[in-house]
């Protein structure tokens, strides 16, 4: 029996990035057990942007139908609204729009199908409170830590500075109007993407500091710039608007040395690149690969460092160009294009 057979990997988080280390150790021949503490499907605050590298990563994952039978969106255009200015550009290459609710249940389905055995009490879809049967695999020697980004830090409490993130999605006959294109507008603060999910739904998704939010009664519509207000003309909202919070977009990138860390355990990237679950699914595939093949905790978190390097710098220095004021330069100066590339992680 191969090492790969004998191997026996515990995934902590059952989010894209737990999903596919849970596939990607399966793949290898290990016993999975996956440990996720929600019941899917669940809403998520994300703006649900499905950068086009993630299609290869699913087909590699044994995926390869997911984004069609789920009817997500295809993405083919960018708008970027910046202090009254406006950046619009072509994708190179297609993007999809997914809600988590679908996205993160048809990943967590695909891994229990593959033999992911759920190992928490209340991991069973559609189940909410059943305990799952306890699988005998004694002690695990491979753990992917895969739990989601760690609470925002005390600083920005105490500044008054903490920043949250919020989204709803929206129907209506105006949502169909422009469902090709992803729109970023950014106003005093924060920015909110509108982008097109499955079903001709739309998605309004951003961050603002928590300060502003607060003065508005939590409604972070009361925050929008005109030229949104005038996007979302004519739309419905689907349900109330759910926030998340205080975020970490200062976070380094973790390591451990008794577990692989993957996705935002890893690494929080400012959600305006739209790569995070890219990011999640790339790292997560590694974490998988290394946990079932049991390499150095060392090894594996230097090659996450090379991947996500060049993404994590360019969204640092896009975040201290946007603090600084210096929005309309870099909408002026910057190809849309260039700009969208750098932040993607190196895959
Ligand atoms: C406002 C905002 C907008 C964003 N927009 C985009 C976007 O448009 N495109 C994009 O690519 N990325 C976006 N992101 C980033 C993206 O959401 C994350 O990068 C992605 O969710 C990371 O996936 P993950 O699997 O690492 O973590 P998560 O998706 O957080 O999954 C972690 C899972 O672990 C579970 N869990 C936590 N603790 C435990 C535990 N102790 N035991 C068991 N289970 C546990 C949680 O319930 C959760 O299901 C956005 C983020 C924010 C905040």
């Amino acid at each position: 029996m191969s090492t790969a057979d004998a191997s026996r990997v515990r995934v902590v988080g059952g989010g894209p990035a737990g999903a596919a280390a849970a596939l990607a150790a399966l793949a290898e021949g290990a016993r999975v057990t996956i440990e996720e503490k929600s019941v899917f499907p669940r809403h998520k605050v994300c703006g649900e942007f499905l950068s086009p590298e993630i299609a290869p990563i699913l087909d590699e994952l044994g995926l390869g139908g997911l984004l069609a039978a789920s009817h997500a969106a295809r993405i083919t255009r960018a708008a970027l609204h910046i202090g009254g200015r406006e950046k619009r550009f072509r994708l190179p290459e297609t993007a999809y729009g997914l809600s988590r609710s679908s996205l993160d249940r048809l990943l967590f389905e695909a891994a229990q199908r593959r033999g992911a055995a759920p190992n928490a009490p209340r991991a069973r879809l559609g189940a909410p409170g059943a305990a799952a049967p306890e699988p005998d695999f004694g002690r695990c020697s491979a753990v992917v830590i895969a739990r989601g980004r760690r609470a925002g830090s005390g600083a920005g409490a105490r500044s008054g500075t903490r920043i949250f993130g919020f989204k709803a999605h929206h129907v209506g006959a105006a949502a169909r109007a422009s469902d090709d294109a992803v729109e970023l507008y950014f106003f005093e603060g924060g920015y909110c993407g509108v982008s097109p999910i499955e079903n001709g739904a739309i998605n309004v998704c951003g961050l603002a500091p928590e300060a502003l939010l607060r003065a508005r009664g939590f409604r972070p519509d009361a925050l929008f710039p005109p030229a949104l207000v005038s996007r979302l003309r004519g739309l419905e909202r689907s349900f109330d608007w759910l926030l998340t919070g205080p975020l970490d977009l200062h976070g380094g990138l973790h390591a451990r040395s008794d577990a692989y860390l993957a996705g935002d355990a890893l690494s929080f990237v400012d959600p305006f690149t739209g790569s995070g679950i890219l990011a999640a699914l790339l790292t997560g595939r590694l974490a998988g690969r290394a946990a079932a093949r049991r390499l150095s905790h060392d090894r594996y978190h230097a090659e996450c460092r090379r991947v996500l390097r060049r993404q994590r710098d360019v969204a640092a220095l896009l975040r201290d160009m946007l603090r600084a004021r210096l929005s309309a330069s870099l909408v002026r100066w910057i190809p849309g294009r260039l700009l969208y590339q750098l932040t993607r992680p190196a895959c």
